[in-house]
């Protein structure tokens, strides 16, 4: 019997970056040439298990703790396992600083991206032409901006220049305690993105369904399974044979959920019918606006 569908969120050891956001726990950190030659090997080993899992379909989405895709090797990760009919589709966190000719090797249909514009790393303009490029090659993304109050002029910039049909997010700066906006940043926050208060209030999720353990999973490199990044338990590890025994529905432990890689995941805030295929990689279909909030019930 066909297995059903799983989605893998895949956070292996490299947690380097090209930029140093001050606002990033992990900016400024360096991976040794053994920790890259590490994760190069496991997700290699990623690549290989996804590609023999032909009885089930996979969505996959990279959520590396620094950047990635300035390494080749999850470059030919994501091409390769965009190119697998069984893998609906790869998509990965990313600061969009890479230069993009490696998507030509990628099926524009499958592969997806989260990209988060850090004002102060790079200049506006030249994130914008790496958007233009998806949209030339036709790839799906979201874009997003950390919400804090000096880079709202930079949010409505991006309102401005980004396509319409782009889904705009931001996530709710939370180190300056709950008074950091004030009414006119609200106003002009939650104007560009519908779901901003449910990101800045989190999720009451003690005890609530959560798909993640059932259909969703976080792995890390060593392909230990647990139901998501936030959650210590350990489920079992991906490349054991009967791995998918410890699959089931469970609710969550945790008080609060406050990240969309998982409260996506609760089904009674509905965001599996309204991201549609887009949800991985954050991507709301348009229009926004006080449609797409109002199915999500109030943040609990
Ligand atoms: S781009 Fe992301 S990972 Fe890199 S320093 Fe900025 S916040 Fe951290
Ligand atoms: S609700 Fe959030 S914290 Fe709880 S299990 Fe789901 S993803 Fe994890």
């Amino acid at each position: 019997m066909a297995r059903a569908h799983l989605d893998i969120l895949y956070r292996g050891p490299l947690a380097s970056c090209n930029y140093a956001c001050p606002y990033c726990p992990f900016a400024k950190r360096r991976d040794s040439r053994e920790t890259l030659r590490r994760d190069a090997d496991q997700l290699a080993r990623f690549v290989d298990w996804a590609g023999g899992q032909t009885r089930r379909t996979l969505g996959i989405l990279f959520t590396p703790w620094g950047e990635a895709l300035i390494r080749p090797a999850y470059r030919a990760a994501m091409a390769s396992l965009s190119r697998m009919p069984h893998v609906r589709r790869v998509a990965a966190q990313t600061n969009l600083s890479w230069p993009t000719g490696w998507l030509a090797e990628c099926d524009p249909d499958r592969i997806a991206f989260w990209c988060t514009f850090h004002p102060g790393e790079t200049p506006l303009d030249r994130f914008l032409g790496r958007c233009a490029d998806l949209d030339a090659r036709g790839i799906g993304y979201s874009v997003g901006i950390v919400g804090k109050r000096e880079h709202l002029p930079a949010l409505a910039a991006l309102r401005r220049a980004l396509r319409p049909e782009i889904y705009l997010w931001v996530n709710a700066y939370r180190d300056e305690g709950p008074n950091h906006y004030g009414p006119d940043d609200l106003a002009l926050i939650r104007s560009i993105d519908p779901l901003f208060d449910i990101n800045r209030a989190g999720i009451r999720s003690r005890g609530r369904a959560c798909a993640t353990g059932e259909s969703v999973v976080s792995v890390d490199g060593d392909g230990e399974v647990r139901r998501c990044h936030v959650v210590p338990a350990r489920l079992g590890n991906l490349y054991d044979p009967d791995f998918d025994d410890a699959l089931t529905p469970r609710p969550c432990p945790l008080a609060q959920c406050r990240c969309h890689i998982g409260y996506a995941h609760m089904p009674h805030l509905g965001f599996r019918g309204l991201f549609g295929a887009g949800l991985l990689e954050r991507a709301l279909p348009p229009p926004f606006g006080a449609g797409a909030a109002s199915g999500t019930g109030a943040p609990g």
